[in-house]
This record gives C-alpha cells, structure tokens and sequence, in this order.
C-alpha cells in the first residue's frame, strides 16, 4: 500500500465503503489517515463486572449465551451474558442481528458501552466488542470519534485506520531534523498515531503541538517566500507629491484620524519604491478606509497611472463609484472614474474598453471580473482589493505581461483580527490598522430584547420608520425547519408584512435568490421603496445604506460575536443615531456574548474577547476549516505560534533549499497558490 493508492486496496474496504468515504472527501489512503477525530470517548479504565457503576465503562470477559430475536416486526434484541472472575452482566444490542453469531465462546473481549438500569435490570446497552490485544481500536482505550456521515460510522473509519497503521508508523519525518530537535518536537509518525490511538492526555497535547507547528510553520513559509518573490519584481515608483495630498486633504469636510493619516503615509512610502506594495488595510466597518484608498489612489493618477479598484459583489461596485466620484470632485477627476460589470450592456463596455485602453479614464472600478475581462490596462499602476481576497503572485504575473510592471496592491478588509493573528494569517502582507473610528460618529445604541418586549419594541421602531429611516432585519435561517425553533427569514417577512407592519413596505433577500433578484431587491431598499428589509446574512458587508438606521437581530444568540458586530455595521453610518437590538429566542439570561456585544463597540476588543470566550475555531471558523485549513494549530496559542514563525524565518535565512523536504514543499506550494481566503 502507498499514500496515494485508493482507499479501496486497504483489506476491508470495498466498494460500497468507498463510495461512503467519498462522500466526506477522502479518496486515498493519504486523505484517510489525515481525518482526524473530532473528539474522543474515554473507555480506558478496565472495571471487574462486580465493580461496575452506570455509566460509560469497560469490562475484560468471555462472552455466552448469545441469543438473537425479533420481538416485534423490525425490533430485533440480541441477548448475552458476559463474564469475569468477579461476576457477570447482561449485554443487549437492538438491531444488530449479526451479533449472536460473530460472538465466538471461549475468547476473550473487550467490552466498552453504557452500562445502565433497563427494565429493572442493569445491563450493557449496545457496546462495542472487540478481542481482548494489546491494542485495542473500539473499546478499552481512548476511542477516536470521528465526523460520521451517510451512513458512514466511526467503526468503520477506526477499523480502516487500524490497517493503515504500518503506514502511518513508516511515515518519514517532514520537517527539518534540527527544527525537530531544536523544538523537541515528537516525530511526524509518532504524532499522526497519537491523534488517532491517543494513549493519554498528556500525548495528544504533543502530538497537537506537533501538527499545530507544522501547520503555521508551513503557512509561515509560504507567505515568506511569497513575499521575496515578490520583492524581486519590480514595479513603478510613485513619488509622493506633498502639495497634492495637502490640497486633497484640506477640501475634505472632515479631518482625518491619526490612524487614516498614518496607513495613508505608510502606503505612499510603499508606492515611492520600485518594489511592488502588497499592504493590508484592516479597519472596523465605518473605520473610514475608503478615503485612505482614495488618497493612494489620486498619487498614482496625478503621474498617469491607472487604478483599478475591485469589489466583491456589483453593488458594493456601484457604491463605490458613487463615492469614489464624489471624493474625486474637489480634484477634477470624477470623469475619469468607470465601472466595468458583468451586467454591463455589450456595447457600453466596448466603448469602456476603448477607453480605459487608450488611457483616457484612469480609475476602474468592477468586481473580480475586472481582471478577467479582456481590458488592456496598458498603464496600470495600483490595485485595490476590497475584502478578503488574497492577490497572488500569478495573479499579479498576468497583470505584468500586460503592464511591463507588477502594480502596487492594497487589500482593505472589514474584518478586525487582533494584530498578532493578522501577521500570522496574512504573513505576506505588510499590513496597516485603522483602530479608530472618525471622531464624532454617535456610537450606535445596542439593546438586548426578550420576546415578551416584542409590542413596545416594534412600536418604537415604527416611530422610527415614520420619521423616514429604513430597518433591516436578519435572521439565522432562510425558511423554518423543525428542528430549529429560532427565526425564519421566510416566517419573520410573513409576519411583519401581514401583521406587525402591514402598513409599511416590506422585501426578503436570502441566500437562495438568483443573483439578479437579489441585486433588484437590494436596490429598491437602497431608493427607499421598501421601509424593512428581511433577511440572512447575506447582506454584504460594506453596504452603504445611510438611511437605515435600525437593525434587529432575530435569534441573536445564534450569531458569533464577530458577526453580529458586523451586522450592526450595517446602520448609523450617517447623522441619523443607529439602533442594533439583539433579540434573543428565549427569555433566558443573555450569554456573556450578547451582553459584550452591547456594551463595547471596538470590532478590534470584540475579536480578541470572542477568541478568549469561544477558542479560535468559532469565530474565525471558516479560516480554520477553510482555505488555509489550519486543522490543528489553535491560533490562540501564541507561543507555539511565535516559535513556527520563527522557525520558518530562520529556515529561509539558512538557506536550506525547500526541495529536499518533498512533503514539506508540496504543502508549502499549495499554500502559497490559495488566492481565496473566503
Ligand atoms: P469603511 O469602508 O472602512 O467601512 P468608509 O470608508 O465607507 O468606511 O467610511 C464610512 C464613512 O465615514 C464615510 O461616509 C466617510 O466619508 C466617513 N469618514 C471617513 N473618514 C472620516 C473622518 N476622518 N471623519 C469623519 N468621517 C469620516
Ligand atoms: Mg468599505
């Protein structure tokens, strides 16, 4: 057997299991042996069956008696009795009619289940057997529960395992031995055994330890050396023309915080090189990081570059031409701004084409698309990102056959990720925080609701809506499913529209929608003709609707810290005083969560508390299980994590060449190439 050879050669594993298998995207041998468990049930402690107390527990005995019967149609019940030299107890298992006859008499099993008070009797309900060895798989240990699905169940996937262990002994080390000394890590076989056939606690913390470096090590070395390929490219010196960000500066109708005034100072200092800019702006929703782009942007046009800014959805697209002319006015240089859309009528983005070609616009603006489209942007000297989508090298590659240059790039991103976390996540990137918010800004009002205040709060709403303000309303789910017994989008937008308020104008967006739908939904609240918008969570962040000013959070207690917060974004980003009230399904105390949530408005504080509260793989979940798949490492843990970066920094600084580490550089390569942090 290798590593790459299908799951289907192991002894046991036909070709029904593999389809099963499948479905939990494992194909290889290599995909299985690095499932992990997603817990672990402790039948370690062997009890003498006159010791026995309910509750989980395991025996040693000889087994007899063993009888099968249906008592009704589709119940069957085996019966059996177990023994050891202190006694004997019942064994049941319902609907598992193979068992009588598997059950061979004389030998000698491991027995571990739930041992408890049925009928009258004490008995052991549906354990797991197995024969008495030195290394058990299913009962009389530390048992690994693995993420069952489709009829798949953790039997199966310890049994598939187990016959992969000489495979996993054998595994060769991955990382350099002196790192692996130096660290005194436990060794990359040791570790992988450990995490399926944990022995004790004390062990799974090594072997996390051990996986956990590996992975931000890699992760480390990818962004690394990302980073000086980049820094070998060349790219277009923008000098900093002081009389022009002075001029800029002084017809804006705000001041700039201290923050904004720094990353505008540190991104042109970035611009000023020949070396490419690969910065990030991470700023709080309403932090103000349009105008720090903007002020990039007017450096690079003012010399004749062109600027190319990329938003995530069309709409997000379309409001940011609207305030990019806007803040472009006092320049004269609101016609040179375009947007470029999917949507775009074929003959219009021709005639943009043409434009942006010729070098008459100088500032285009789009979703990712942008790029993609056949638009010769012959002179193109800066690129801004907005939202979480790492440029990559290649990306950048295409863009500088085009050019003869690689563009300086600036990545904006709303959501606000502790300092240390973001070096860590976004290695690559040098990165810029606005921490502030502009002065002055009311902060938004945040009241946690019980339902039985359901009546007052919908009347002081309306007062709200009779003033002219908008109300979104979010909900968890899109359409109701019984076994949730929060809030619907679906039932909620039936409710307000039929009955609470059924003389205001109510719309629905979900998930579910056809993007076209969405977008004509989104708009009509934008222009005012709907007073309440329902829906999940697919509002974008970074939509600008000044006029609402309410939101309420249905089910709140179902939203993560970092989400809700981002969802109260959504409001009070004009004069008008924003309202959040997080509702919360029952009438029971609010979590410690709700109760941060409405007391602090720092999206910076709220992540590094939500981390505290909840561990790093809730709020920032999906970059755990995502594109970066940090399957182990606890991003909280920062020691371990100073101790791989370093680690990694110092491997490039020794010049050690990454291709005699074969499973190391491929990890490294597939990292490097993730483009999408999403
Ligand atoms: P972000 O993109 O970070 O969520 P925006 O750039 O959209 O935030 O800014 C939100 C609002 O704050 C805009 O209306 C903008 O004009 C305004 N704004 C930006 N900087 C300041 C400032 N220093 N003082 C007052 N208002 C500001
Ligand atoms: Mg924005």
């Amino acid at each position: 057997m290798k590593l790459s050879d299908t799951i289907q050669t192991i002894h046991g594993v036909g070709e029904e299991l593999t389809k099963k298998f499948r479905h939990v995207g494992i194909e290889t041998i290599d995909d299985l042996i690095y499932y992990l468990p997603r817990r672990y049930d402790d039948y370690s402690d062997i009890t003498s069956i006159s010791q026995l107390k309910p509750g989980q527990a395991s025996i040693e005995a000889t087994i007899t008696n063993a009888k099968g019967r249906y008592v009704r149609r589709g119940m069957h019940i085996t019966e059996a009795i177990a023994n050891d030299t202190s006694g004997s107890v019942r064994l049941i298992w319902f609907n598992q009619p193979y068992r009588a006859t598997a059950i061979k008499p004389g030998t000698t099993y491991f027995i571990s289940g739930e041992f408890a008070l049925r009928r009258q009797h004490f008995s052991m309900q549906n354990p797991s057997i197995e024969t008495a060895s030195d290394f058990p798989v299913h009962t009389a240990r530390i048992v690994p529960i693995y993420r069952e699905t489709k009829g798949l169940t953790s039997t199966q996937i310890r049994k598939a395992i187990r016959v992969c262990l000489s495979i996993i002994r054998a595994l060769p080390e991955s990382l350099p031995a002196s790192i692996v000394t130096k660290q005194n890590l436990i060794s990359r076989s040791k570790a992988l055994e450990e995490l399926h056939f944990l022995s004790d606690e004390n062990m799974f913390a090594l072997a996390r330890r051990r996986y956990g470096f590996e992975e931000i090590f890699e992760l480390t070395l990818a962004a690394l050396l990302n980073k000086y390929e980049l820094m070998q490219e060349t790219s277009v010196a923008i000098s900093f023309d002081k009389k022009l960000a002075v001029s800029f500066v002084s017809k804006l109708p705000f001041q700039l915080t201290d923050d904004q005034r720094k990353s505008v100072w540190q991104i042109y200092q970035d611009m000023q090189k020949t070396q490419p800019m690969n910065r990030l702006l991470e700023g709080d929703v309403g932090s103000g990081k349009t105008i720090v782009a903007v002020m990039a942007a007017i450096m690079a046009m003012k010399q004749g570059f062109q600027v190319a800014l990329m938003a995530p959805t069309e709409i997000l697209a379309r409001q940011h031409a609207d305030t990019v002319r806007d803040m472009l006015r006092s320049l004269d240089l609101e016609h040179e701004v375009v947007l470029l859309l999917g949507s775009t009528k074929p003959a219009q983005k021709s005639r943009i084409q043409k434009k942006i070609a010729d070098g008459s616009v100088r500032f285009m603006i789009g979703t990712h698309a942008l790029i993609a489209e056949k638009v010769d942007m012959h002179n193109l000297g800066l690129i801004i990102i907005d939202e979480q989508h790492r440029f990559g090298v290649e990306q950048r590659k295409k863009l500088q056959a085009k050019a003869g240059h690689m563009p300086h790039v600036l990545h904006m991103s709303a959501t606000p990720i502790p300092r240390s976390l973001a070096l860590t996540l976004y290695g690559e990137l040098d990165i810029s925080i606005l921490g502030s918010s502009p002065a002055g800004r009311k902060p938004i009002i945040t009241e946690i609701c019980s339902p039985n205040s359901r009546k007052q709060l919908y009347a002081k709403i309306d007062s709200e809506l009779e003033e002219g303000r908008q109300m979104f309303v979010v909900c968890p789910l899109i359409a109701d499913s019984d076994a949730q017994t929060v809030s619907s989008a679906e039932t909620v937008y039936e409710t307000l529209r039929a009955k609470d308020f059924k003389h205001r104008r109510v719309g629905l967006l979900h998930g579910k929608m056809k993007p076209d739908q969405k977008d004509a939904v989104m708009r009509k609240f934008l222009s005012h003709e709907l007073d309440i918008l329902v829906s999940t969570t697919v509002i974008e962040v970074g939509v600008h609707a000044p006029n609402a000013s309410i939101m309420l959070i249905e089910s709140a207690e179902r939203f993560g810290l970092a989400q809700a917060h981002q969802l109260r974004g959504r409001v009070g980003r004009a004069e008008h005083q924003g309202y959040c009230y997080l509702m919360i399904s029952d009438s029971k105390a609010p979590s410690r969560r709700l109760r941060a949530l409405a007391q602090m408005t720092d999206g910076f504080a709220l992540a590094e508390l939500d981390l505290e509260l909840r561990g790093p793989g809730s709020m920032y979940g999906t970059l755990q299980h995502g594109a970066l798949d940090l399957r182990v490492a606890s991003l909280a843990d920062t020691k371990l994590i100073a101790a791989a970066r370093n680690s990694a920094q110092a491997f490039i600084d020794s010049g050690e060449d990454l291709l005699h580490y074969k499973h190391l550089n491929q990890h490294v390569q597939e990292r490097r190439a993730i483009t999408n942090l999403n």
